[in-house]
């Protein structure tokens, strides 16, 4: 006979190996994408396939619903740890999403992802959305079987939003959405009117590679970001990755004409390290010891990258040792226009190079795009003109290329539709905490303009990051700013900062 304590250590014991399996997944995963010999991929990628087979089999195992049917009744139920509730809640919910998908047709659908993400690599070397379509046309379908199996509440979308971001629906981010964009586009037409533009030519001259590296481990060292429990390498796309509470590494890529944007990745990836490695004590080893969100991990990041790390007083304080890195680069260029260089606007082609004003349109156009089409308002093969025309009418350019088009992400081709909004939501998030922590750290731009971060950082981890994944995410928002998701906070924020930026009058909105 299992007694009641011993099931419920059992089911944690069962989850923390499954916990080391994914730490073991995220270590290859590091390693495949900083510095693993190519010729040894072909033989690791068995590996990976080994470990994640594992994995998943646990999550969907006789043993694991034997937790959780077991673990359910009533009368143990309530004897469980608030912890153990919550673990209990996150198996389940995984263990319903999977158990629900008949098995033949998961394996199908890995294989025709595996086969859609090679043909989405040559459609977009080709510049040829026809060569994507027919596997993008596959894909949906599966999400839309999937979203069947599953069930859904108002929207089929919704189903796929919750996986990223538990609990938001359609109806909510149609809302906050619509608002945003009803201010942030004609701002930015009144930004495109203005003709003292930012000069930014002096950002893509020279910084030698070996300078930049110092500068970056200067910044770590500034941030508190501690090198004894992470690393800093080089990648293609720069990550952030947890493998245990001691252990989060963050990657990034050194540009030689453009050191800006690796710096702030840098920062950016920085952000994502310190929400991993203030979660509590007691989650670690649980699926709850990470992120509330996709959303609320990026907001962490924007928070340090854009709000901090892009801020005048951030500069006011680094600036002039930033010159001393590089002097030639920087040579007449005052404090002011340096500041107003890395912020400046302009509407482009591609999301993940798009400014801090334009990149909600880009993500809020994926949103539309992916709620038309799983409300079957939208056909696939109408994509490629959708995307184009929509461009004109949010960012006023036309993509000349599906290359610059429809083509330039990755998720679609990975199946991860529901995912964009997660971008967005950051920002949001970001926004109202910020103003929230304004209120309640003395001080605040004194101490950015001093650059002593502990007290911001030490708010954010109490508030934010001790939690992990005790609270979804609108549950977090609401305990530490006490309102729900609000727009205005990002939309106050934009306009303030841009029009200082532009010299725009005040409106009278
Ligand atoms: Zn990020």
């Amino acid at each position: 006979m299992t007694t009641m304590r011993s099931l419920e250590t059992d089911f944690l014991q069962y989850v923390r190996e499954m916990m080391h399996y994914q730490e073991v997944l995220h270590l290859l995963f590091w390693d495949v994408r900083t510095g693993a010999p190519k010729k040894g991929l072909e033989l690791r990628s068995e590996v990976i396939g080994t470990m994640s087979a594992k994995k998943f089999a646990m999550s969907i195992s006789m043993e694991m619903n034997r937790y959780i049917h077991e673990l359910s009744q009533t009368d143990r139920y309530e004897k469980l740890s608030p912890i153990t509730k919550k673990v209990l809640a996150h198996a389940k919910k995984e263990y319903d999403l999977l158990i629900r998908l008949p098995a033949e047709e998961y394996t199908a659908y890995e294989v025709a992802k595996a086969n859609a993400s090679r043909a989405w690599e040559e459609a977009k070397q080709k510049s040829d959305y026809a060569i994507f379509l027919p596997h993008l046309e596959k894909l949906v379908a599966y999400s839309k079987r999937f979203i069947s199996y599953w069930g859904y509440q108002g929207n089929p979308y919704n189903a796929l939003l919750d996986q990223y971001e538990p609990g938001m629906t359609v109806d909510h981010l149609d809302e906050v959405f619509s608002k945003l964009k009803a201010k942030i586009i004609p701002l930015l037409h009144r930004i495109q009117e203005v003709e003292d533009k930012p000069a930014t030519s002096f950002l893509y001259k020279e910084f030698p590679l070996a300078k930049q590296k110092e500068l970056h481990h200067f910044f770590l060292q500034e941030l508190g970001y501690d090198l004894g429990k992470g690393r800093l390498d080089e990648t293609i796309h720069p990550f952030a990755i947890p493998l245990n509470r001691n252990d989060v590494r963050i990657t990034t890529k050194y540009n030689e004409n453009h050191f800006s944007a690796g710096l702030f990745a840098t920062i950016h990836e920085c952000g994502h390290a310190f929400y991993e490695l203030n979660i509590a004590d007691d989650l670690l080893g649980t699926p709850l010891c990470e992120g509330a969100s996709a959303g609320m991990h990026e907001s962490q990041s924007l928070l340090w990258e854009k709000m901090i790390g892009r801020s005048k007083e951030f500069w006011q304080h680094y600036y002039p040792i930033l010159t001393s890195y590089n002097e030639d680069q920087f040579k007449g260029i005052e404090r002011d226009q340096f500041y107003r260089a890395i912020n400046s606007v302009s509407a482009s082609f591609i999301r993940i190079e798009a400014d801090e004003l334009t990149y909600p349109l880009h993500v809020i156009m994926r949103y539309e795009i992916e709620k038309a089409l799983f409300n079957n308002e939208l056909e696939v093969r109408e994509l490629s003109d959708v995307w184009n025309q929509m461009m004109q009418e949010y960012l006023g350019i036309t993509p000349p290329d599906d290359k610059s088009g429809v083509l330039q992400d990755m998720h679609w081709s990975a199946g991860m539709f529901g995912y964009f909004p997660s971008y967005a939501l950051g920002y949001l998030y970001a926004a109202q905490l910020r103003n929230t922590m304004r209120n309640e750290v003395k001080d605040i731009d004194n101490l950015t303009e001093k650059a002593e971060f502990t007290s911001i950082k030490q708010w954010l981890a109490e508030n934010i990051h001790v939690y992990g994944k005790m609270k979804d995410p609108n549950q977090l928002l609401l305990d530490v700013t006490g309102e729900p998701l609000n727009p205005d906070y990002l939309i106050s924020y934009l306009e303030n900062k841009y029009s200082e930026i532009y010299g725009l009058k005040a409106t009278s909105s």
